[in-house]
């Protein structure tokens, strides 16, 4: 394909405001410039969703493209793995300096994309930072270790790259999920190749030019765009080690059999259905503001955002609270749209299909913003839905909350343990009683107390079980430099000794 329209640089994004603002078109990242496809495939909109039309276009790419990134990887990464440790990690020092003094222009780049209101995107720019701050300090930590295991025998660890290693990242989060990944394997010494989400593919390439600035060699990180050919290819690709992959369950699953079945490390989140439980002793004010929080922030739109909650005993107080509440929320200023135009039906779908099957709508988000173009659906409470329900059964990812009435704690015990998933759970309560037994029974990786959204920040690691997650470990924290590098155990002998068996 023609190069001539193809930017040297992106720069900056001009917007300070939610109006409309169009940018550059996405493209692979490859060897430190930017590119088109080399084969012509299909080009799709980049959506504002709050405006519902297209700020950019995104160039897919294929297995060619893969290669090219993958080989541009490959030929700069030996020499990268050979800098200290400590100087890979001066980089992301830079990135995060970069990070910092341009927090707003990256909050709203993140905001236009996605859709999510410019506060909600600055929380995840300032939790991007955070991740690049533990790969600043993985020099400190990453030592390895070394012991006298017989007189004059000493055994040695120290962490080594795999060399080139791939991600695929979802919608929600454009910036903060490629951090989860990207600090530690850079810092390990790796090269990379991440696949951004086709809807988002913009925060990334901004993130591209900055590690570039940032002192970060070429190569060492690559950017392809596209979607699932070019995650097929990157799992398939030989000279690929390690695949991470965060988005859907049906998607984690399929990623992660396939990476796995070439042989490569794979990590792959998936999705979720978070369930709060709220008993008749928790305290109001509290409850209310973080149900309410955990359902509409990102427009319900996070993993581990509130989807059920089980109502235990009596607590209607509680439920008129978080009710009107969320009923005040303001579809633009206080929640920011859904992704896309299918997804705003699809979430809507589950509604319409909970009413006709007798649950009451106590808060109705489905007609919200119906005149202001764009993808909106605002707060919506289902009350008095069954487990069976396809409202409480699955993933919605929109700003819907389903009451599912319970009498006793186990029969919540019993629901939230019946679900598939298990990403994310909370409890509400003043009892340090109640509290430890939820904790200690609830079938999530990650848990809250009086939380909405109970993120392990870092250096904790992030991740859920079952089918929130195939492959072992979390993706942040020690977890992931564990992920992105093997163990090299040295065992050196410098004397004669005569006296020792064979294993001396
Ligand atoms: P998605 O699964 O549709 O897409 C994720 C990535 O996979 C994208 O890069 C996409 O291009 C690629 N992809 C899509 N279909 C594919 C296929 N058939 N084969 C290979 N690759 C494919 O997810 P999404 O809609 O972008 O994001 C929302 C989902 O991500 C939700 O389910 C949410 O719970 C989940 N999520 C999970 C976490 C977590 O930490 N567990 C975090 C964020 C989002």
């Amino acid at each position: 394909m023609t190069t001539a329209s193809i930017p040297a640089t992106v720069g900056r994004f001009a917007a300070t405001s939610d109006a409309f603002t169009p940018w550059h078109d996405a493209r692979h990242w490859i060897g430190g410039a930017w590119r088109d496809p080399g084969t012509r495939r299909a080009v799709l909109e980049v959506h504002n969703p709050r405006h519902g039309k297209a700020m950019a276009r995104v160039h897919l790419g294929g297995a060619d493209d893969v290669d090219a990134a993958v080989r541009a990887g490959a030929s700069a990464q030996r020499t990268w793995s050979e800098w200290p440790i400590r100087d890979r990690a001066h980089v992301l020092y830079r990135l995060r300096e970069m990070m910092v003094r341009n927090i707003d222009e990256l909050s709203w780049l993140v905001s236009h994309e996605n859709g999510k209101i410019f506060s909600e995107a600055k929380a995840e720019v300032e939790k991007g930072i955070e991740c690049v701050e533990y790969g600043c300090s993985l020099p400190n930590i990453a030592a390895g270790n070394q012991l006298e295991v017989s007189r004059g025998v000493a055994c040695e660890v120290a962490y080594a790259p795999l060399g080139v290693v791939a991600g695929a990242t979802p919608f929600n989060f454009p910036l903060m999920v490629p951090l989860w990944m990207l600090p530690q394997a850079l810092v390990g010494g790796n090269a990379f190749v991440m696949k951004p989400s086709e809807r988002v593919p913009l925060s990334t390439m901004r993130l591209a030019e900055m590690l570039k600035e940032a002192g970060l060699p070429d190569g060492i990180f690559n950017i392809v765009q596209g979607g699932r050919e070019v995650v097929e290819a990157l799992c398939d690709h030989p000279l690929v080690k390690a695949f991470g992959f965060v988005g859907s369950t049906k998607v984690a699953k399929a990623v992660y059999g396939r990476a796995s079945m070439a042989g490569k490390r794979a990590l792959c989140l998936g999705g979720a259905k978070n369930h709060l439980f709220v008993v008749p002793d928790a305290d109001v004010e509290v409850t209310a503001e973080n149900v309410v929080a955990s359902f509409t922030g990102c427009a319900g739109q996070r993993c581990m955002a509130a989807s059920v909650l089980l109502a235990v005993g009596d607590v209607d107080h509680i439920l008129k609270a978080v009710r009107d509440r969320a009923a005040k929320m303001v579809p633009g200023k206080d929640i920011g749209p859904v992704t896309t135009q299918a997804a705003r039906d699809r979430i809507t779908g589950y509604v319409d299909a909970a009413e006709k099957a007798g649950a009451r709508i106590v808060l109705d988000g489905r007609k919200a913003g119906a005149d202001a173009g764009g993808y909106w659906v605002g707060p919506t409470i289902i009350d008095g839905c069954t487990p069976d329900m396809p409202a409480a059964r699955d993933e919605i990812f929109g700003p819907v909350l389903s009451v599912v009435r319970v009498p006793t704690l186990e029969k919540a015990f019993e629901i939230e343990g019946a679900n598939p998933y298990g990403n994310a759970s909370s409890v509400y309560t003043t009892s340090g009683d109640i509290a430890r037994r939820v904790m200690s029974r609830v079938e999530a990786g990650m848990c809250g107390v009086n939380i909405g959204v109970p993120v392990p920040r870092e250096p904790f690691g992030f991740g859920g079980w079952n089918d929130s997650c195939f492959g072992a470990g979390n993706i942040t924290g020690w977890d992931g430099y564990r992920f992105w590098t093997r163990q090299r155990k040295i065992t050196s002998k410098w004397a004669l000794q005569r006296d020792q068996n064979w294993m001396s």
